[in-house]
């Protein structure tokens, strides 16, 4: 399993594309396996303060994920879907840990740039989960030895 043509893709700004407020910043584009048709763009952070879930779980017919809606808090469009559990063969082929969609159709995109502003930004340059609330990784290092 390699990581490095993820790591080759550009990093993608996603707007809602009925009120153009800022849904992500770390959008990936993406072909469905099962329908290579659908373009999405996915993102491995749970968009924060900027969607909402509607309705309940459901499953496609193509495999046994289950899915639940994501509308834009601020407009209400439902503008992707959010993967809560993904099934096993999903899970072996979508190795890049997205499970954060957002419809193509439903979203404007724009490729960022990086600090130099000529390049585009891509995935390999991203540091691990900016802007990150999880707190559970600095426990480690409170162990004492005291002898
Ligand atoms: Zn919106
Ligand atoms: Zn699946």
């Amino acid at each position: 399993m390699s990581t490095s043509n993820f790591k080759n893709k550009c990093v993608a700004q996603v707007n809602c594309i009925y009120c153009d407020s800022l849904l992500c910043t770390r959008g990936m584009k993406a072909v469905l396996l099962a329908d290579t048709e659908i373009e999405l763009f996915s993102t491995d952070m749970p968009p924060n303060r900027t969607v909402d879930f509607v309705a309940g779980c459901y499953s496609t017919e193509s495999c046994k994920c289950k899915l639940r809606d994501i509308a834009c808090l601020k407009c209400g469009n439902v503008v992707g879907y959010h993967v809560v559990a993904p099934c096993k063969p999903c899970l072996l082929s979508c190795n890049n840990g997205h499970f954060w969609m957002f419809n193509s159709e439903a979203v404007s995109t724009i490729n960022r740039l990086d600090a130099s502003g000529v390049n585009l930004l891509l995935w390999g340059d991203l540091p691990e989960l900016d802007g990150s609330e999880d707190e559970s990784s600095d426990s480690l290092s409170e162990e004492e030895y005291l002898r």
